[in-house]
């Protein structure tokens, strides 16, 4: 069976445009994910408790023969290799982050994974991406994404191509 998944990636330390174009390639060529869609680069106001660089977001659309706890595996596997460290503090400064925000039309809520990503609805960085690809999805549970992204302040969100 093939899922589409909507996968968000981040990050805000180094060259992180071209860490994410490397890490969309990495993703493409692993068997059983191909990339369909992706998004403009949006740069943002870092978000939460620790001061920290500007975060440069997109998303992509991915066909994939994967389930979800292994494409999550895979998503995990490209961070680490991509320089992630986690040092425990959330919300940190980091290299790179893999989100999967959208598993098909499946709703997912385990100890390792929750589908569709449950702060996607309050983020401007995961919307305004995510409208490149995807305005007309439904997020299971969650709504269009055109329509959560008409409920958000977009200001601090701002595209770079
Ligand atoms: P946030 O989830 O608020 O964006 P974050 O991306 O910084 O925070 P991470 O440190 O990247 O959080 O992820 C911590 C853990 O979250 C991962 O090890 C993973 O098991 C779990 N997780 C749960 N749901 C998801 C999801 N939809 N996508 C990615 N990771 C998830
Ligand atoms: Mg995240
Ligand atoms: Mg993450």
């Amino acid at each position: 069976m093939i899922v589409r998944a909507l996968i968000g990636l981040g990050g805000n330390l180094g060259e992180v445009r071209e860490r994410l174009d490397a890490a969309i390639a990495a993703l493409d060529v692993l068997p059983g994910v191909a990339v369909a869609a992706r998004s403009r680069f949006y740069r943002t106001a870092p978000w939460g408790p620790v001061a920290q660089p500007d975060f440069i977001n997109a998303a992509i659309a991915v066909e994939t023969s994967l389930p979800a706890l292994e494409l999550l595996d895979a998503l995990l596997a490209t961070e680490r290799a991509f320089g992630r460290i986690r040092d425990g503090e959330r919300w940190g400064p980091r290299t790179l982050d893999l989100d999967l925000l959208a598993y098909g039309d499946d709703v997912i809520d385990n100890e390792r994974l929750s589908v569709p990503h449950p702060r996607i609805a309050e983020r401007a960085f995961v919307l305004m991406p995510l409208a490149d690809i995807a305005a007309n999805a439904e997020l299971p549970g969650v709504g269009r994404v055109s329509d959560l992204l008409g409920k958000i302040d977009t200001q601090g969100c701002i595209p770079l191509s």
